[in-house]
């Protein structure tokens, strides 16, 4: 293992309802403090490597059937969601799943729960600063704001336990192209100035290789291709095939 990587995935395999192979050996590493991108079309298996690293499969009959997974040298397979929280791992889910009755701010602040009074109040004001869009909708109802605004609350809200890697599952979806432009800068600068780490799936690849540093391309459950963002970026086939599509 090496000093700076954060997250290994070792050849796992994921199984769907005991039969469907979906994972079939993938492998990566999530080194400290990067951006890493999980790339690939419809179906690929983003989704179930942000699902198998965060122990969230069991609710959809999904199994982790080979391989490892290894957190700062630390087998987590068996490790709750809320476990990993408190190990600094959160997951923002695809779809971004507000409370929709909660205002923003409560929403927010539900994020805080293994927190005291004075952190979490210090922590909203970091949240606010990188999302002043929230600030202003802060006493909305969640469910009212728009879907940048959703996205914005969600990974605002993984923000709000102090992680040190967030696994953001498609930020880009359903969102206007100045709003993904918006939502990726901000996530550059909670990258670059509170040092977060994170590993996201998108299937716009053309965004997710200018923000990344490095990424790996997944087809059909297996990893196809990797390296860093800007050699995959002029990598003739990635251009082909990836780019041309977003
Ligand atoms: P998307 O961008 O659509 O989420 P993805 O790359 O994230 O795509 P996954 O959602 O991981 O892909 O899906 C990978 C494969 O697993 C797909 O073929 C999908 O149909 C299948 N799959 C996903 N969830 C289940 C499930 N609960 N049961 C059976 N098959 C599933």
């Amino acid at each position: 293992t090496k000093t700076d990587t954060l997250l290994e995935v070792n050849n796992i395999e994921v199984i769907y309802n005991h039969v469907i192979l979906v994972l079939k050996g993938v492998s990566l590493s999530v080194p400290k403090g990067g951006i890493t991108a999980l790339l690939g079309g419809n179906g690929a298996g983003k989704t179930t490597t942000l699902k198998a690293i965060s122990n969230l499969l069991h609710s959809e009959r999904g199994e982790v059937t080979k391989g490892s997974i290894v957190y700062r040298g630390e087998r987590v397979q068996d490790m709750s969601p809320a476990d990993l929280v408190k190990k600094g791992v959160i997951q923002v889910m695809e779809g971004r799943h507000c409370f929709g009755h909660l205002t923003v701010e409560d929403n927010l602040l539900t994020g805080a729960y293994t927190r005291t009074d004075r952190e979490v109040a210090k922590d909203l004001e970091m949240v606010y600063h990188y999302f002043p869009r929230l600030k202003e909708r802060r006493k909305s109802q969640a469910g009212y704001t728009s879907g940048g605004e959703q996205q914005m609350v969600a990974i605002g809200r993984a923000l709000m336990s102090r992680p040190e890697t967030i696994l953001l599952d498609e930020p880009s979806m359903g969102l206007a192209p100045q709003l993904v432009e918006q939502i990726f800068e901000i996530v550059k600068a909670v990258n670059e100035k509170e040092g977060v780490t994170f590993l996201l799936a998108e299937q716009n690849t053309n965004v997710a290789l200018r923000y990344a540093h490095y990424g790996y391309i997944l087809e059909s459950g297996r990893v196809v291709m990797d390296g860093p963002a800007k050699d995959l970026r002029e990598n003739p086939d990635v251009k082909e095939f990836y780019l041309g599509m977003s």
